[in-house]
């Protein structure tokens, strides 16, 4: 039986969702730009799902384009943002602790005549908005800052670091990586003033393969990622995926509907889970994050990358620190500092509305042998 602990590396696919995009495959299959009645149809759909989305975030359609998945709209928004603020500097603040989406391209940035500040979280994770204000400079283009980390659930001062921005005067853009946060916890660029927001569809339900980048109506003439037939208001070219936008919205819609209930059940399998593995002896929660969906732990002494692949072969779903990163120990759990042996044995357990308590109970378990059958590393 699979006991799926790992909704912050991707979310499985609710049949309502899957349902939608066969439709669209198989009946509303038009090309958005053809002029026939089937072409329309798919344009007509390809409105309301932006629709529905920018509603759950709060912004204008207009606001909101597709890409293809989160990373694109981080790579996006960080070269629509230094392209509108060419003559402004070429100084970036970031965190040390952004996904690789966001750091992979400010590293090549740095060999190319950018210079980027690192701001370091505190041992539990977090990011002080004080941290923001004494790295700006005149010469400030971009401050990129996550909402959710993906790997400790650390929420960041995105609201204030907008706020301080405008008390400052600032002329540098803040672009949000949302991808962890959206209908996760409180989420509003509009209101908070933040210039580019990330999202990603297989994090919230939806299929791999989609994102969304909100590029605030205040930038005029936004760089286009890639000029060709004109979609995305030119700004996106590529015939629209829809079966991939209409699986997004649908997931969008489901979780919208739900949306208090889906976060408390998450938080509540959350709470479950801690209190449960933190009763295995030497087990240490990593980091206090308070996203409802994610939870880091750790079994000093115990390499994670084991843990992993022991649990995995009896079908239990969790991660070492980031998916993303293969057993390579992650840039976030360097940066919290920890000893040695409690960081080797760091694993994020991450929730979803499909959490139930036999999940949780048969990882304990799982857990409870594996410390028992394997001797820890020195
Ligand atoms: N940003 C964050 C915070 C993430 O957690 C992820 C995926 O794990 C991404 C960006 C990349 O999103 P995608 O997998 O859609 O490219």
């Amino acid at each position: 039986m699979l006991h799926y602990l790992d909704h912050a590396a991707t979310t499985p696919v609710p049949p309502a969702v899957a349902q939608a995009m066969l439709d669209v495959l198989t009946n509303q299959f038009g090309n958005p730009s053809a002029q026939y009645p089937l072409g329309q149809e798919a344009k007509a759909l390809t409105d309301r799902c932006r629709a529905v989305i920018a509603e759950a975030l709060g912004c204008h359609p207009k606001e909101l384009y597709f890409t293809s998945c989160g990373t694109e709209s981080d790579n996006w928004a960080i070269h629509a943002a230094l392209w509108q603020g060419r003559h402004v500097g070429r100084h970036i603040i970031t965190t040390a602790v952004e996904h690789s989406a966001i750091l992979e391209p400010l590293r090549f940035l740095a060999q190319n005549g950018y210079e980027v500040t690192y701001l370091k979280p505190d041992t539990t994770g977090h990011i002080r908005v004080e941290q923001v204000a004494e790295a700006l400079r005149e010469d400030t283009v971009l401050v990129s800052m996550m909402l959710v980390n993906n790997e400790t659930g650390c929420i960041f001062p995105v609201k204030e670091t907008a706020q301080l921005l405008r008390e400052k005067k600032s002329r540098a853009l803040l672009h949000c990586d949302a991808v962890q946060g959206f209908l996760k916890v409180p989420c509003d660029p509009v209101g908070w003033g933040v210039d580019l927001m990330s999202l990603s569809g297989h994090k919230v339900g939806g299929p791999k393969g989609i994102g969304a980048l909100y590029i605030s109506e205040k930038f005029r003439n936004p760089r286009p990622l890639l000029p060709g037939g004109g979609q995305e208001n030119g700004l996106r070219s590529g015939t629209e995926a829809t079966a991939q936008i209409a699986g997004f919205a649908k997931a969008v819609e489901l979780r919208c509907a739900h949306l208090q209930e889906t976060i408390d059940h998450m938080q509540a399998m959350k709470d479950y889970c801690r209190e449960k593995l933190l009763s295995i002896d030497t087990m240490v929660e990593v980091g206090k994050g308070q996203a409802p969906h994610i939870l880091s732990l750790a079994l000093p002494g115990y390499p994670s990358a084991n843990i992993v692949s022991d649990l995995g072969a009896q079908g239990i779903c969790l991660s070492a620190g980031s998916a993303c990163h293969r057993g390579k120990q992650s840039h976030v759990v360097t940066a919290l500092g920890l000893p040695k042996r409690t960081a080797a044995g760091v694993i994020r357990v991450s929730f979803g509305p499909e959490t139930t308590r036999e999940d949780i109970d048969a990882l304990y378990e799982a857990l409870r042998l594996h410390k028992e059958k394997r001797f820890p590393m020195l």
